[in-house]
């Protein structure tokens, strides 16, 4: 009998380090994986096609909104970005636990469909420090800059429609704090079906 894996969104202003926990955390374990957006921004450098993003232009991306391909889409800064649904719906369905690092708007419309999801906010450990990272980035302007570290204000005021928040100082430690959640969040009584519990025990795959 295979359990239907857990989704995880991850949520946070622009500089918090999502990407890298989210890496972090997919690359010590083999059950978790991590959704690829589809965005109509612009590579930044080092970015590569398929691994951080599927970059496409507008008329793809409206394309793929007809046809339903998305699980959840928003406008964030000045592109869009979206979850493409086939992978998310696959890997649920074939057991593996499903990490969605998106924003908030898209985060709330999850919620919606995927109400069992956990949703997990990541915050700087101070807001001098957030101003640092995305500078430290180097691939915004001035302009746009501003716009995520403003943004990054209202964002935080969105923290009590989330399960849980981490505080990304030391990323060992942060990515330590998730892992717990994602543990703690399996073993969970009300994620599991009371009738499925005797096959589970027989199979030996409870908590798994
Ligand atoms: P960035 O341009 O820094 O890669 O991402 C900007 C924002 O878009 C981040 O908050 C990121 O989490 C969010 N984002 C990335 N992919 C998606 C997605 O598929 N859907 C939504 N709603 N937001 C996303």
């Amino acid at each position: 009998m295979s359990n239907k894996g857990l989704l995880i969104v991850i949520s946070g202003p622009s500089g918090a380090g999502k990407g890298t926990l989210c890496k972090a955390l997919i690359s010590r374990n083999n059950k978790l994986k991590l959704s690829v957006s589809c965005t109509t921004r612009r590579p930044r450098n080092g970015e590569v096609e398929g691994i951080n993003y599927f970059f496409v232009e507008q008329e793809k991306f409206k394309d793929m909104i007809e046809k339903d391909e998305l699980l959840e889409y928003a406008q964030v800064y000045d592109n869009y970005y979206g979850t493409p649904r086939f992978f998310v719906d696959k890997n649920l369905n074939e057991g593996f636990d499903v990490i969605l690092e998106i924003d908030i708007q898209g985060a709330l419309k999850i919620k919606e469909k995927y109400p069992e999801a956990v949703f997990i906010f990541i915050l700087p450990p101070s807001m001098e420090e957030l101003k640092n990272r995305i500078k430290k980035r180097g691939s915004e302007t001035e302009e746009s800059f501003l716009k995520r570290f403003k943004c990054a204000f209202q964002e935080i005021n969105y923290i009590s429609k989330y399960n849980y928040v981490v505080t990304n100082d030391v990323i060992e430690e942060a990515v330590k704090k998730l892992e717990s959640i994602i543990i703690a969040e399996k073993c969970r009584v009300d994620r599991i079906k009371q009738s499925d519990i005797f096959i589970q025990l027989q199979e030996g795959c409870l908590n798994e």
